[in-house]
């Protein structure tokens, strides 16, 4: 059976390799007679997997020493809440609404404190991303906050906003590892892993050591402190996760580390970008500015038009091109593992597609 190109915004595509590696490995782990699912968390074995995992992470981002990298379970939902949850001391959070995902963290952390849109791109359905210079940030402000790339916006940042001073929280599910990043900017980065990374239900929190601190009355699974004192291993983590994770970040330093990995996206979304700039059928959503390098957004002249462009598709073994409801028409995520190869296919479809279309 043929591999599909995967083309979903998450769970997503994962790199061929790794999947090998991995079914390789699945039976017998090193010698150990068990699969990594059946081995204990607290063994030498798995001490070596996260281990390794910690530290290609830190390579490929040259992570400074005083951030922690902590292994977070319960995807990005969990993130939304923990940040105020552990940020907030007596201030409020500042937002910034480029999308559907920074206004769910926006949303949750109302519940938890005084929290302030400082900047927002709605006015025209986030398909663009707001200014950032000279952001409104409140004196009593705990953090800032926004979402780097909007995954179902299909924008991004390019710059990274001044927060005055202030923490500056990013949630980096849907561009993680995709270019270098100046990690030093930034109180917290943190990612789910299910877009660029790995399986979901892992988050993965890159932490300054200054903004965790041991709040009593928290819930224990809810505290920065508690995955940073037991190097993310107070209960049992999600073991299979963090290994499949840790394959993910060596072939990225196999690829080169992130240069190599930045100029290959942007050499993979250039093709499409083109493709749609030259098309007379199909057209970006994104404004040009604000356009992601990993999720292309796009929509032809009618909804049968888009539901019949993605039907064709999956016939050729392109699949889950179909846009988000709050956008429609049709979206390609182009992470990391998806090949270049990939992206040259659907765009030789769409442009097939349009020929035939104008006939
Ligand atoms: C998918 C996504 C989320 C939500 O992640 P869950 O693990 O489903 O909670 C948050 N932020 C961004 C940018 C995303 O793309």
């Amino acid at each position: 059976m043929e591999r599909a190109y995967n083309f979903s915004a998450g769970p997503a595509v994962l790199p061929e390799e790794v999947l090998r590696e991995a079914a390789d490995e699945m039976m017998n782990y090193h010698g150990s007679g068990m699969s990594v699912m059946e081995i204990s968390h607290r063994s030498d074995l798995f001490d070596e997997i996260i281990t390794a995992a910690e530290q290609d992470l830190r390579d490929l981002l040259s992570i400074p020493d005083h951030y922690k990298i902590l292994f977070i379970q319960g995807g990005g939902h969990v993130q939304f809440s923990m940040v105020p949850m552990n940020l907030l001391q007596g201030g409020c959070g500042d937002y910034i609404l480029s999308g559907h995902w920074s206004k769910k963290a926006y949303q949750e952390a109302l519940k938890f404190g005084p929290a302030h849109v400082i900047a927002d791109s709605s006015d025209r359905n986030f398909s663009y991303v707001p200014d950032v210079s000279g952001l409104p940030v409140h004196e009593d402000a705990d953090y800032v906050y926004y979402c780097m790339n909007n995954t179902i916006f299909g924008t991004r940042f390019r710059e990274i906003p001044d927060s005055c001073g202030k923490p500056l929280v990013s949630d980096i599910s849907s561009c993680f590892l995709s270019e270098p990043l100046d990690v030093s900017q930034f109180g917290i980065l943190w990612g789910g892993v299910q877009k660029n990374i790995g399986p979901a239900g892992l988050a993965i929190a890159i932490v300054r050591e200054d903004l965790i601190r041991d709040i009593p009355e928290l819930p224990v699974m809810m505290k920065y402190s508690t995955y940073a004192d037991s190097r993310s291993l107070f209960n049992t983590p999600p073991v299979y996760n963090i290994y499949i994770c840790g394959k993910v970040f060596r072939w990225l330093k196999n690829m080169g580390g992130l240069e190599a990995v930045k100029q290959r996206n942007e050499e993979k979304a250039k093709i499409l970008y083109d493709f749609l700039d030259s098309s007379k059928l199909f057209h970006g959503t994104a404004e040009r500015e604000s356009r992601s390098l990993m999720n292309v957004t796009f929509v032809s002249d009618s909804k049968e038009t888009d539901a019949l462009a993605v039907r064709k598709a999956a016939e050729n073994n392109l699949l889950n091109l179909k846009g988000h409801r709050s956008v429609g028409g049709l979206r390609a995520s182009i992470y990391n593992a998806m090949p270049k190869e990939g992206v040259e296919k659907l765009t030789a479809f769409l442009r097939e597609f349009e020929n035939d279309y104008r006939r």
